[in-house]
């Protein structure tokens, strides 16, 4: 099942909602699949969110 993935904005992978890389902005909270793309969308998440 997918209902709990989500896409990592940084690399397009797949993720689970249970991974521990998450950031919240604008209210929206984003999933990652790996702490270097958290650390990528923590340095520039308007490049990222549309
Ligand atoms: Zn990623």
């Amino acid at each position: 099942m997918f209902f709990n993935k989500v896409i990592d904005p940084i690399c397009g992978m797949k993720v689970s909602k249970d991974v521990p890389n998450k950031s919240v902005y604008k209210g929206k909270t984003y999933y990652f699949c790996a702490l270097n793309c958290k650390q990528t969308f923590d340095k520039d998440p308007e490049k990222y969110v549309k």
